[in-house]
């Protein structure tokens, strides 16, 4: 089923279902070859590096990853760690919902490029990533998988690093590159997502959230 504004309801009741059933918040930070988020498959990235000392990651960036014809996120991970592309992100989050993990959260990342949110700039810096596979057409599904997986691994990370859900943004609302950058997609459910999230956090994390 694609996921779209159709059902809206009763998706937000079993993803709620879900993520009631299941426990997160433990902060400790994972093992080597561990990963941050319980079931990611972990395949790391060169392309990271140490955040600026006393940094606080208070800001998580959505992006696609304008690959039409790609369902894995592990495609899309093989090019994060080919030394060609230079580029990387924290997760990736394939059509079938399951997650790679590329950058461990506490680093920095190299998704976002040249920035600027609210004021800072270098948004890679205070910020973790996470892409979808996708297209980018504009009429490529983001499927009811790969969404739920979004909404709970987005919830872990509010959780884990005090992320209000309003410091939840899309690529292109950060870039200084909009004629380049105009991901996640223009069919991206902004509203159904920013929902079914506000709905799963813990009140304290959800205030700051704009009525969707
Ligand atoms: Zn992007």
């Amino acid at each position: 089923m694609a996921w779209s504004g159709a059902g809206r309801g009763a998706w937000l009741t079993v993803t709620v279902g879900i993520l009631s059933l299941q426990a997160w918040g433990g902060a400790a930070r994972a093992q080597d070859g561990e990963a941050d988020f319980p079931g990611a498959a972990v395949r790391f990235s060169p392309h990271a590096d140490a955040r600026p000392a006393g940094t606080v990651i208070d800001t998580i960036v959505l992006h696609d990853t304008e690959t039409p014809g790609v369902r894995k996120a592990e495609v899309v991970a093989r090019w994060f760690l080919n030394p060609a592309s230079g580029v990387s992100a924290h997760y990736i989050i394939g059509k079938d919902g399951e997650v790679v993990q590329c950058v461990r959260e506490a680093d920095r990342a190299f998704h976002a490029g040249p920035s600027l949110f609210r004021g800072r700039s270098r948004v890679n810096d205070f910020s973790i990533g996470v892409e979808l596979v996708n297209g980018q057409t504009g009429s490529d599904p983001f499927p009811a998988a790969q969404m739920t997986t979004l909404v709970t691994l987005v919830r872990h990370l509010c959780v884990r690093w005090s992320i209000p859900a309003d410091r939840v943004v899309g690529h292109h609302d950060i870039t200084l590159r909009p004629h380049l950058k105009r991901d996640p997609a223009p069919n991206f459910p902004w509203p159904a997502f920013t929902a079914a999230l506000w709905a799963s956090l813990p009140s304290a994390l959800a205030a700051g959230a704009q009525e969707p």
